[in-house]
């Protein structure tokens, strides 16, 4: 039978996981096909959750999701990939060598946080990249919140936000409310949060459309942001900045971007400056058979051949139907059905901002259609619903993971 391996539990693989199973049963014999997905931890993070309150529960387990539908889960990182001998080898749970043979392969490897250069001496800094992070920093600030404020030096309740994309603004936003979640409303109130970025305008993927709203929010969120600026250097709690000032601060946290998984460089082929792998219209890896790449780890065209075509971003919101596309198409290549390309013509934004809202926009241009509570509300459904597979459900789940 042939062996489809997926390296990857995010939503690229996840919803790859459940497509194929759902495409192997397009074929008259219905179980033709063994399903594995690798991943280095049983559950499937909520990224784009990991900014709010409590990040220790944003995640799915994966049994749940892949047990009913009959793809196993193997628990390990991969380490690197052969292409020739179709092998990936990996390092399992118990820190023992493992090997896979396979006969198709879906890279859903992510991404992971692009630190921009500096010159950090004893110091830590955060981050809320993935589910550890978060917990940490969540941890981190729950024991600046224990120091009384008294002992606490003057700026020990400063915190440093570095990049003002869109998870520097969410996580700038909520801040305050985390604060106050450990320390209490009058504390926080008094706190510093500082977002600071290398640009000269806020936001800058995000288009003058949502800014001025973001803008409003940041400023009732009392959030001071620093542009034009770039921290040099950090040395224990102080940081050097670029316009030759400091800011002391024990809680500084990195949002500056993602690069894909270090997966797609080892393969040894072209990538875009993201480091993605760039991947034909049926997400089959350009210049290697056998391989598909879907979500972070792929640069591809979400309507390609079409003058309206965009390079799909870091999203979920392209994972997801990536992952989907590259499951249908890697399990018909194994067993002889027809493939699909991936298209993917919609696209929205919803930027959650703390207290005072969200701002949600439709379309490339970025088209503000909702503010404030009603977005709020669309971004905390799709928070709450759409990112979350159904579980301990075959039926559920199979139809989940159907092409549209
Ligand atoms: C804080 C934050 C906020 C975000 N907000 C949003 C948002 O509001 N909207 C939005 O659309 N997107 C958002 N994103 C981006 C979104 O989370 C990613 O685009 C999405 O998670 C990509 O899915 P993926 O499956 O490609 O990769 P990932 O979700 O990164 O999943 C990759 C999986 O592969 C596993 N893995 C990695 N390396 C290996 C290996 N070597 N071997 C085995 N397994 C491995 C990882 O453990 C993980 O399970 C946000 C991201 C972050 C960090």
């Amino acid at each position: 039978m042939p062996e489809l391996l997926i390296v990857g539990g995010g939503y690229a693989g996840v919803w790859a996981a459940m497509a194929a199973a759902r495409r192997a049963q397009d074929t008259d014999s219905g179980d033709e096909l063994n399903i594995r997905l690798l991943s280095k931890d049983a559950y499937l993070t909520h990224r784009p959750r990991l900014y709010e309150r409590n990040p220790q529960d944003m995640r799915t387990p994966l049994p749940p999701v892949l047990g009913p539908i009959g793809v196993d889960l193997a628990l390990g990182e991969a380490k690197s990939i052969d292409p020739a001998a179709r092998r990936v080898r990996a390092t399992g749970a118990d820190g023992g060598d493992r090997e896979y043979q396979y006969d198709g392969l879906i890279l859903a490897a992510g991404s992971v946080l692009r630190r921009p250069p500096m010159e950090i001496i004893n110091a830590q800094t955060w981050s809320v990249d993935d589910h550890a992070a978060a917990v940490a920093l969540d941890q981190h600030l729950a024991a600046r919140m224990a120091i009384p404020e008294i002992d606490a030096d003057a700026d020990g309740d400063t915190v440093v936000i570095i990049g003002a994309g869109f998870t520097g603004v969410e996580l700038a936003t909520e801040m305050r409310g985390r604060l106050a979640e450990h320390g209490g409303a009058a504390r926080a109130g008094r706190a510093r949060v500082i977002l600071l970025d290398a640009a000269p305008t806020i936001s800058e993927d995000l288009g003058p459309g949502p800014r001025p709203h973001i803008l409003q929010a940041l400023q009732a969120a009392q959030v001071e942001v620093r542009l034009n600026t770039m921290v040099r250097r950090i040395e224990g709690d102080q940081l050097s900045l670029s316009d030759g000032g400091g800011i002391t601060s024990a809680t500084v946290i990195f949002t500056t971007g993602a690069r894909a998984n270090s997966l797609a460089a080892g393969l040894g082929l072209d990538t875009d400056p993201s480091g993605r792998l760039f991947v034909d219209e049926n997400l089959s890896v350009k210049g290697l058979a056998n391989i598909h790449a879907a979500g972070d780890i792929a640069h591809a065209l979400t309507e390609p051949g079409t003058d309206s075509s965009h390079v799909a971003l870091m999203s979920c919101q392209h994972a997801m139907p990536m992952g989907k596309a590259a499951g249908y198409n890697a399990a018909s290549v194994l067993l002889n059905l027809a493939s699909r390309p991936y298209e993917q013509a919609r696209y929205v934004t919803c930027v959650d901002l703390g207290p005072w809202g969200a701002v949600f926009s439709t379309g490339w241009e970025r088209q503000v259609e909702l503010i404030k509570a009603e977005a709020k509300a669309r971004k905390q459904f799709v928070m709450t619903e759409v990112i979350y597979p159904p579980m301990n459900d075959r039926a559920a789940i199979l139809e989940a993971g159907a092409l549209a």
